[in-house]
This record gives C-alpha cells, structure tokens and sequence, in this order.
C-alpha cells in the first residue's frame, strides 16, 4: 500500500515530514524510503516549502495501518492554522491499475509539480482509480498527498524522474521552539568534507549556514545531496543537541522539475516557472530596496517581461547589474504580473560590441555630432565622418550559466553543481554558487 500525506503544517510548527518519520518509526511494518515531494513552488497559499511526503508499506492489515495513519494525522496536524487542510490518500489497488491510469497519474504529479490544481481535480482521480482517502477541514491537502503517492508509484514504473536524497533530523520534543544548538564548525568541516556530493548546507560567500530552519518547527537540520554514503558521513561529522529521530527521504528537490519550457507563442502564466529564452531589452537597475530589474525580449513568443533578482539574492545581483542590451540570455524562475523572479541565468552570448563617435584620424581625438543627421567632426581639424563606428569592449563577466547562493535557493531549485557530469543548458559552463 502506498501512503501520501500533505498539509499537515504551518509556519508555526509542525513538519509534515516529522509526522512522516514519526509514522514509519510507530509502523512496525515493512517501509520503504519515504519521499518528500515539493510541488509549485510559487502556489499562493502553501506552508513552507509546499512539501508533501509519501511511503510503501508492505502490511497484512491494511486497515489498521490506515486508522494509525488517521489519528497520527489527526493528532498532529495544526488544526487551528486556516491554511492547515490535511488530506491522506492510500493506494491500495495498485495491481487493478491499468497504462491508462498510470499516464493520468504522470500527468498529475508533473501538473502539480508545475501548475494550480484544485480540490475537484484530485479527488475525481480519487474516485475514478477508487483509492481510499480522507481529509480535514477543507482537505486541500489530498491535491499533494495524491502527487506524493503517484510520485511513489511513477518511479518504480518505467518512468525516470530525477531525484536526491535529504537526511533531517529532529529535535526532542521539549527543545521545540527553542534556540537550536549546532556546532557551527563541525558543520562548515562536514560541508568540506563531502561538498558536493551533499550541497547546500553552508552559504560560502555569504558566511552562512542554511541547512537548519528558523521556524519553531521539529526539524533540527536537513543534509542534502546526492550520494546516501557522503550525506551519513557528513551527519557524522556534525556536533548538535541530542536528536529524537533521523529519517533518510528521496525526494525531487535540486531536481529544477518545476520549470515550464515555453511552447512557441504561449502566454507566461502567473503562478507557474518558466525556463525561457531572450534578448535583453533594457540595462539593469536598482530599485528600492536593493532588487535588481531588467526587461527581455522572449524568443518563443516575443513577449516583453521584467526579470528580477531580488536583494536576498545577494551577490547573484551583481552578475546581473553586468547585463547589456543586446546580450543572448536564457533565464529560469517562477512568474508572476508580468515578471520573472530568478534562479538562474545564462548568458549564451553576450553583446561586446559598442557604437562610439568615430576618431580624428588627424588629432587622435574623438569627433563631435555636427547635428542631427549630420554625421562627425572634428572642429579642430575639420576632418568629417557619416557614421558612429563599433568598437569592441571588454565584458567584465564571461558567459555561461549562473544561479542564487544557497541561502536564497529554492527546494526544488537545481543546483548547477549537479549539472558537472552532464552538458548543460547549451553547453554552458556552470558557474556553481555556494
Ligand atoms: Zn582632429
């Protein structure tokens, strides 16, 4: 049987992943590894991270597994939050399953990964491949729970989806809300020691270190990464308060699978991401508050859109405030009233070329406009030119693939040292932050 659970959470407290662990430790069953799905990350109403989680269990007696899972739901969820909707969904019919339902259900998980479902849709899915579910209070939470589940089953079907790995640790109970205690330099020695085979646990150049949440939540930290050995070994080398539990789960994050590539002439959608080709249109510049904007031109559809990176982007911005018109970008971001919020950006070929008032050929020195339409002179020698003349400049980046530091990376956000052992977008080099 097949178990998704979502919404459990909110930013008070609580991690639906804790419940997820809690869970498989009360179990005493047969229990796979445990998947954290990240869906839209740009989804308005989500909790955090807009996670959702979901397991295998191999059980003679279905029915006390699920009436555990109801009143563990039950007992933890953070009922009192109004965005707090759990909703669970069991899959225990999987053999009765046909091609057909296995493509709704890829179609599903990709469209929750990437687009806004509502309530209705989950649950004619639900009904249609008669899966046992439940749900409180508005029960929004079936629409992940439903994708954590699929997401389960698509990976063990001919489908290949991309995934990493996250180790969390959890906080005794009593600790919860307070001061987490961490050992700062055991782990900047554990990030050195495994990066980058685990990524994101420490900010480099911003001095920081990102793998611990701030919230009053149960989780003490999460190590990411893509090799199970190195993420254990870098849990051994980390000094902290004594943990309550550890839970190892596959996951799609650092994965960049919430990234539309966009159809000729089709129209940005709020709320979804797009990874979009263009030229840019306008210089970049500072606005209030220290956000970076500039305007593009698309190549799909020849749209216009302002391309942001915000001020906790911190040094990201300065790649970006190098940017020309005319420079070939591709850049990848959730979108929303007409702007694209960076993760990424690309530059594919960059404009080196400048127009400048032509040279004296007699003083050496630069001409003057002699009017509109006029072309170029030089008062002192009287020597006249028609046009401006182009002129190579120095670029003070080169081109290839650039992203956020790790304190301002999204979940589900690819890191672009994953991409070391692939071609990247366009045979980009990768400019790896961290
Ligand atoms: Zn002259």
């Amino acid at each position: 049987m097949i178990i998704g659970i979502d919404d459990t959470d909110s930013k008070r407290g609580m991690c639906t992943t804790y419940l997820c662990a809690f869970l498989l430790d009360t179990l005493h069953d047969e229990v796979s590894t445990p998947r954290l799905v990240r869906l839209n990350p740009c989804i308005p109403y989500k909790t955090r991270g807009n996670g959702a989680i979901a397991f295998e269990i191999r059980t003679d007696n279905s029915d006390k597994v699920k009436e555990v899972v109801r009143s563990c739901v039950c007992e933890f969820s953070e009922l009192d939050d109004v965005d707090t909707n759990p909703g669970v969904v069991f899959i225990d019919n999987e053999e009765r399953l046909s091609d057909a339902d296995i493509r709704i259900l890829k179609c599903y998980y990709e469209s929750a990964v990437r687009e806004v479902l509502n309530i209705e849709h989950a649950t004619g899915i639900i009904s249609h491949m008669d899966f046992d579910y439940f749900g409180l209070k508005n029960m929004r939470g079936i629409i992940g729970a439903l994708a954590a589940a699929a997401f389960v089953l698509l990976q063990r079907s001919s489908v290949h989806y991309d995934f990493t790995y996250e180790l969390i640790a959890y906080r005794q109970k009593a600790r919860w809300g307070t001061p987490r205690i961490i050992d700062e330099n055991s782990v900047w020695a554990a990030d050195a020691a495994t990066y980058p085979l685990t990524w994101d646990t420490v900010d480099v150049a911003n001095r920081r270190i990102v793998f611990a949440p701030h919230s009053p939540c149960p989780v003490l930290f999460g190590i990411r990464g893509d090799s199970v050995d190195a993420i254990y070994r870098a849990y051994e080398l980390i000094y902290a308060e004594p943990v309550e539990r550890v839970r190892l789960f596959i996951t799609n994050q650092g994965t960049d699978f919430h990234l539309i590539a966009l159809d000729r002439n089709a129209k940005l959608l709020d709320y979804h991401s797009y990874i979009v080709e263009g030229v840019v249109e306008s210089p970049p510049v500072t606005i209030a508050g220290g956000h970076v904007v500039f305007r593009m031109v698309l190549n799909e559809s020849s749209a216009i859109i302002d391309c942001i990176a915000y001020e906790p982007t911190k040094g990201f911005r300065n790649i970006v405030r190098q940017l020309r018109v005319g420079d070939e970008v591709v850049v990848s971001g959730s979108f929303n009233h007409g702007t694209l919020n960076l993760e990424k950006i690309g530059l594919i070929s960059l404009n080196r070329e400048e127009m400048r008032n032509p040279i004296c050929e007699c003083c050496g020195r630069r001409m003057e406009s002699a009017g509109r339409g006029q072309g170029y002179r030089c008062k002192r020698c009287g020597t006249h030119r028609a046009t401006k003349e182009a002129v190579t400049i120095d670029r003070r980046i080169e081109e290839g693939l650039y992203e956020v530091p790790p304190v301002a990376r999204r979940h589900i956000a690819k890191p672009l040292i994953r991409m070391r052992h692939e071609r990247a977008y366009k045979g980009l080099v990768i400019h790896p932050s961290r």
